[in-house]
């Protein structure tokens, strides 16, 4: 039986053997029906008209689906002390994706920031031979393809090692976390996929509970992420899709736009 995969989310549902009658992850006010109505295809008819897109993103291999899909986030390998991590997931695999991480050493993990971006995350670990997909347990029920390779860990902070830190931040959704690195060139990098967004300038990030709907984030929830990732230093923040990064004086432009964002909603 086929995984269907929503076409505006991205997301690869259970196997059945029609597809399902509505997508959950686009129903919830933080997503949208595409704008035809809710329409469905599977990884072989999308690997068809899609290619992937694997390039270097700001000094680290990036892979995300080519033209316009879904949700345009990008994944990121990141070769920690821990093993190589794929953070972020997207809803087709390739060969070629395959052998370029092959090339790098493989694939020990997939850990991945928030439901948005589960995309076709059992596709991905069967290729890869199995390999573990870590997620936060407080968004467990938006798994929409289980297996047994989803592991799910709890609480506010999860050290995977000495240079990778999970931070849940919450906020977007309650599990939407941050992987914090210490990375061997001597670099400190935040990855909160879009538990905070890196704004076009560059220089500062937003807080949308929603950002196709443009629903705020509670005051509440950015206070409690900006208390959760005080105690963490960084220089570089990596966004959601390509390009999306501040290169330098990260946690200087975190800090700032939490103190812009809490004066503009408090004024
Ligand atoms: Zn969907
Ligand atoms: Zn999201």
């Amino acid at each position: 039986m086929p995984c269907y995969i929503c076409e505006t989310c991205g997301t690869q549902h259970a196997p059945t053997s029609e597809p399902p009658s509505h997508c959950s992850i686009c129903d919830d006010d933080r997503q949208y029906v595409g704008w035809s109505g809710q329409t469905w295809t599977t990884h072989s008819e999308l690997s068809q008209r899609f290619s992937l897109r694997i390039e270097n993103d700001d000094g680290l291999l990036g892979i995300g689906v080519r033209c316009e899909f879904a949700i345009p986030q990008r994944a990121l390998l990141l070769q920690t002390s821990v093993g190589n991590v794929l953070w972020e997931c997207v809803s087709i695999v390739t060969d070629q994706a395959l052998s370029e991480l092959e090339a790098r050493g493989g694939v020990d993990r997939i850990v991945i920031s928030h439901p948005h971006f589960y995309s076709s995350m059992v596709e991905w670990s069967d290729a890869l031979g199995g390999v573990p997909i870590l997620l936060h347990e407080a968004d467990r029920d938006w798994v929409r393809r289980s297996s047994r390779q989803v592991s799910f860990w709890s609480g506010d902070v999860h050290r995977l090692s000495n240079d990778v830190t999970l931070v849940r931040c919450g906020g977007h959704f309650p599990g939407s976390t941050a992987l914090l690195w210490e990375a061997p060139n001597g670099r400190s990098v935040l990855f909160p996929g879009d538990a905070l967004q890196v704004a076009t300038d560059r220089r500062h990030v937003a807080f949308m509970y929603s950002y196709p709907n443009y629903v705020p984030m509670k005051t509440s929830d950015v206070r409690a992420m900006r208390e959760r990732l005080s105690g963490y230093d960084y220089q570089d923040v990596y966004g959601y899709t390509w390009g999306r990064n501040i290169i330098g004086n990260g946690r200087a432009a975190i800090e700032a736009s939490f103190e812009r964002h809490l004066q503009r909603v408090t004024s």
